[in-house]
């Protein structure tokens, strides 16, 4: 793993302070954004100052594109999240996402349908010593593993084609869910269930997002 050299650090510094400026004001998230290692998540052979450019997205393993760090942000900010809550994010990828939710104190449980991205990224996680749980699946309806439990918060860090009900059963009661919806392009979705009802769950819209699509299915 390289080491957190002054220059990724100063990078580090940077990418906070451009946050700031678009609009960040979540304390926690910013702490855990300027202590996280980003380059940590990605191949030595992509170490250079664009993985700290809060607008730049990154091409991995399995054709699949990490979030940009504004992104990362923008919807971690909406989660409203606080220490010690259990949170259900889809989509590991990287596990980036996933270890700045551990940094914010949450309880974490992450799925991913690429089973080569789940295998190394749930070793990487363990190798940095965070204890979120992966799991390998497509969780349109949760986690079977997790069957019967539900998530103060729900994370979907892949373009959904519609809110998938089998989420919003697993969203406690008082819970928010955030998820980009749409065919191609999508709406960052802030999703606030106030009952068990349909008609109480509350949608606000905040604006254009573009992930890669969420997908049925394990892809091994
Ligand atoms: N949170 C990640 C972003 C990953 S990009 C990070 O910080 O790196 C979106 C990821 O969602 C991809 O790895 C893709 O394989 C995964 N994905 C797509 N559909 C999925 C589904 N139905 N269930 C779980 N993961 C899914």
């Amino acid at each position: 793993m390289t080491p957190d050299i002054p220059k990724y650090q100063a990078w580090r510094r940077r990418m906070v302070e451009q946050l700031r400026e678009r609009g960040i004001n979540d304390m926690a998230l910013l702490k855990a954004m300027g202590k996280l290692p980003r380059h940590w998540f990605f191949s030595d052979t992509l170490l250079d100052n664009f993985l700290y450019d809060i607008d730049r997205a990154i091409e991995i393993d399995c054709e699949q594109t990490i979030s940009k760090p504004y992104t990362v942000a923008w919807q971690t900010q909406l989660l409203s999240l606080r220490p010690m809550m259990t949170v259900l994010e889809v989509g590991t990828g990287s596990g980036y996402q996933t270890a700045i939710l551990c940094e914010m104190g949450a309880r974490v449980y992450t799925v991913e349908r690429q089973h080569a991205l789940y295998r190394k990224t749930k070793e990487l996680l363990a190798s940095l010593k965070y204890s979120a749980k992966c799991f390998l699946g497509d969780s349109f309806n949760g986690v079977p593993e997790m069957a019967g439990f539900t998530y103060d918060r729900i994370l979907v860090t892949c373009g959904a084609p519609e809110i998938p009900n089998g989420l919003m059963q697993v969203l406690k009661v008082g819970g928010i869910m955030v998820i980009p919806v749409g065919v191609g392009e999508q709406r960052m979705l802030r999703v606030y269930k106030d009952g068990d009802d349909p008609s109480q769950w509350r949608v606000e819209d905040h604006g254009d997002a573009k992930f890669v699509p969420m997908l049925q299915g394990k892809n091994f």
